[in-house]
């Protein structure tokens, strides 16, 4: 059996969160009304002349900055060619032979820790085209008897980012995917979010014979909309390419569509129907050639890029790589942990309770889709720090604290008074629960005395329980100790 290796680029469309559209003035808004969004001009009647938003150019400008790449002097629009009905012009304003940004990597962070460069071939500027939604009772457009056409999308600010085939894996893919959503993220640009579309993927998968230069039969995976979906695509279509080259069966190029009911990818359409589509120079919009000083003004201005902000928690804070990156992950997260550690509150239990216990709450809540008003803010995470280390609060109390101020919004402190939630560390106070524990629990008494240690467990167990929570755990083992010696 020959040894393969797997050579994966992905191709990522990014929807800007700019204000207004790239070449008009419409509003760029996600769920609005159909068809409230329009004018002449995205619409393509003729006659109307579009006009690049300085915004969105700005915006990718900072992403080309922020991904290392060459930011070109001189780049085109052009016209790419093709009829759908979603996309009235019956061609894209795009980018051809000169983008905005050429060249570039990202640095990822692999599962196993490890750090792999993936080179950026170019990043390039177009327009989304408008939404096309399939009227058949089982979304399949084969079975359509109606296609409605949304063109609220179409002419919103679109960029491409492309990379180089340098990912040797689907877990790369995946953690590539997921680097540079985090980067563009930090950067503000978009809200990328994959289940609204406003981070799309495509990913272009061939197997060789490994040593070898030459790339395989290269076949373009379609509509996945999470990274898990990327991942199991791409995992599938690995295997079906392997198990076709053992079995000495030929591959076609082709454009596969990724099922994820099946988990299955099918074919689209083959290299046989590619399109061909006339790019030529877009005649209505001037090449776009942006000063120096502009670039440096808008690299200066480039926030904490995500890997840069994992190294500096985890080297100069003190926190655990894997808490750092899931951290670093969520931008919210990020900037309330920001702000907790500039009230004083120590970098690491902040951390932690922030990407553990709050964001499961979060998650709770929008399962059982609550109104999420942002109730739990520094001063909270702040204060449940500083109640842990001092000992009024035990690790129970503090998560019941904060699950009521997730509730209400309420202070710490008030809700450690009010529910009576503060540690009780008063040796005379405990004892008492402690000698009730102990004559309720004869048998695990007896056993303990007997030289099973393991029962002092469940005997603190029991203290905590009987304690409502509020017994210092240490403290309940201290003096269960101190009697089942006597
Ligand atoms: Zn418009």
């Amino acid at each position: 059996m020959a040894e393969w290796e797997t050579v994966i680029g992905l191709e990522c469309h990014v929807e800007l969160n700019t204000r207004t559209k790239m070449f008009c003035a419409c509003h760029n808004e996600f769920g609005a009304e159909p068809n409230t969004l329009t004018c002449p001009v995205c619409l393509g009647h003729p006659g109307s002349l579009p006009v690049p938003n300085r915004e969105a150019i700005t915006r990718i400008v900072k992403v080309g900055v922020a991904l290392g790449s060459e930011i070109a002097p001189h780049s085109l629009f052009h016209r790419k060619n093709y009829f759908y009905p979603d996309m009235p012009k019956n061609y894209q304003i795009s980018q051809y032979d000169l983008p905005v940004c050429v060249g570039g990597h990202l640095d990822v962070e692999l599962p196993d820790g490890s750090t792999k460069r993936v080179g950026i071939t170019r990043v390039h500027m177009e327009e989304d085209t408008g939404k096309t939604s399939h009227g058949s009772a089982s979304g399949r457009i084969h079975e359509a008897e109606s296609a409605l056409i949304d063109y609220n999308r179409a002419g919103v600010p679109l960029v491409e980012c492309v990379s180089e085939p340098d990912m040797r894996a689907p877990e790369e893919a995946a953690a590539y995917l997921r680097e540079l959503r985090g980067l563009l993220d930090s950067l503000e640009v978009s809200d990328v979010r994959m289940e609204e579309g406003s981070l799309r993927c495509d990913a272009n998968v061939s197997v060789r014979a490994a040593g070898t230069d030459a790339l395989g039969v290269k076949v373009e995976i379609k509509n996945m909309n999470s990274v898990r979906s990327l991942e199991r695509a791409l995992t599938f279509e690995v295997d079906r390419q392997l198990a076709a080259l053992e079995a000495g069966e030929p591959l076609v190029q082709e454009t596969r569509h990724w099922d994820e009911d099946s988990g299955t990818t099918k074919t689209m359409r083959s290299k046989e129907e590619a399109f061909d589509y006339r790019y030529f120079p877009e005649p209505d919009i001037p090449a776009l050639e942006p000063e120096e000083a502009w670039i440096e003004e808008i690299r200066r201005g480039l926030p904490e890029l995500p890997r840069a902000r994992r190294t500096r928690y985890a080297e100069e804070l003190g926190l655990k790589a894997e808490v750092a990156r899931v951290l670093v992950a969520d931008r919210a997260a990020t900037s309330l942990f920001e702000e907790t550690v500039a009230l004083g509150a120590e970098p690491a239990p902040s951390a932690n309770w922030i990407t553990q216990d709050l964001a499961g709450l979060r998650k709770e809540a929008v399962v059982a889709d609550a109104a999420a008003e942002p109730t739990v803010g520094p001063r909270h995470i702040a204060d449940l720090v500083a109640l842990v280390a001092d000992g009024t609060l035990s690790g129970a109390g503090a998560k019941r604290a904060l699950e009521e101020a997730f509730r209400s919004g309420a202070a710490i402190a008030d809700i450690v008074e009010n529910r009576g939630l503060r540690q009780v560390s008063d040796a005379g106070e405990l004892g008492a629960v402690v000698d009730r524990v102990l004559a309720e629990n004869e048998d695990a008494a007896e056993k303990f005395r007997a030289g099973n240690e393991s029962v002092i467990g469940f005997l603190v167990g029991q203290v905590m329980k009987a304690s409502g929570g509020s017994a210092n755990p240490t403290l309940a083992q201290e003096l269960l100790r101190e009697r089942l010696s006597r």
